[in-house]
């Protein structure tokens, strides 16, 4: 892979990372539904998505996603991958509950976490981001949507809602006797990463600041998010609910084993610049003994090497 990317190619890359193939697969054979709702603890309902790229059979539906339902409110995350996808969350929120959905938190700028918001804007929510999250989609949004619509084909991807509020530092809501609150953090998995902690479950939802069982894509800063994957282990959650991997998990064997991977891509690529190996070289040592543990680790371990090079190569 070259050293110097071009433009497109640096933007593919950034949005392959957890949410888009390199390549289509429109002609996959058609996959199982997606696995149900699960309520993993009171009130808070997650779709576990599937350990794949975005492919047409799989209409993106490859993040975990959800809702939590307050005594007056549902706040829903992430909105889905695709229209159809926001759509499906939508009829799950329905037949649980017919309280208003008032919150859509958009968690991140990759597509798989939020091209199914269109299927929310007749409930008028406020959709909430990260204050970098309108710039991002301004930069990328176009990009992704012609892209996801061309693996999607006739099913598009569907429209891109931008954030009716935004969080720079830290913000609380209330859905009614249900306080939660969402953190925007320093660059990380991406510039645009939100938290949410729910309080009275004790339940955190990283979104894709955890990553379990797939490769963790880097596409805002290595030594930012092992900053924050420590900030975030203090909150003491009783639970975690990864962005991809299981529906929930315990947050601090998750983040070991996910700082190991980030701890051994730092390292190693540090070691590789003060060694002189070139960026094209380290793609193919760095972080490989990693590979037995991540799904999908040779479509993404090369990207994040070259992402970690570019980063510590100025340190
Ligand atoms: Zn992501």
């Amino acid at each position: 892979m070259p050293a110097s990317l071009t433009r497109r190619q640096a933007l593919t890359a950034a949005f392959c990372l957890c949410c888009l193939p390199s390549r289509l697969r429109a002609d996959a054979a058609p996959r199982a539904q997606p696995a149900a709702f699960q309520e993993v603890a009171p009130g808070i309902h997650i779709r576990r998505g599937v350990d794949e790229d975005a492919t047409r059979a799989n209409q993106d539906a490859i993040a975990n996603i959800g809702f939590i339902i307050g005594r007056d409110a549902v706040l829903v995350t992430d909105a889905g991958g695709c229209l159809a996808d926001g759509q499906a969350l939508r009829a799950a929120i329905r037949a649980h509950t017919g309280k208003p959905i008032r919150y859509v938190l958009l968690s991140h700028i990759h597509p798989d976490h939020i091209f199914g918001a269109g299927a929310f804007l007749p409930d008028n929510p406020t959709f909430i981001g990260h204050a970098n999250l309108p710039q991002s989609m301004a930069a990328r949004g176009a990009f992704y949507q012609s892209h996801l619509d061309e693996i999607l084909g006739r099913q598009k991807s569907g429209p891109l809602v931008r954030p009716t509020l935004t969080v720079a530092t830290m913000q609380t809501i209330d859905l009614g006797d249900r306080r939660l609150t969402l953190t925007a953090h320093a660059p990380a998995h991406t510039s645009t990463d939100v938290s949410l902690f729910d309080h009275a479950t004790c339940t955190l939802l990283p979104a894709d600041l955890l990553f379990v069982g797939r490769i963790p894509s880097l596409d805002g800063s290595l030594t930012g998010w092992i900053a924050e994957l420590a900030a975030l282990s203090k909150l003491n959650a009783a639970r975690a609910i990864p962005g991809h991997g299981p529906v929930q998990m315990d947050f601090s064997a998750a983040a070991a084993l996910l700082n190991h991977y980030l701890t051994a891509l730092r390292d190693q690529t540090r070691a590789a610049i003060a060694s002189g190996i070139g960026i094209d070289k380290a793609t193919m040592t760095v972080a490989t003994s990693e590979r037995k543990k991540w799904a999908l680790f040779d479509d993404y371990n090369s990207r994040n090497v070259i992402e970690a090079y570019r980063e510590l190569e100025w340190e």
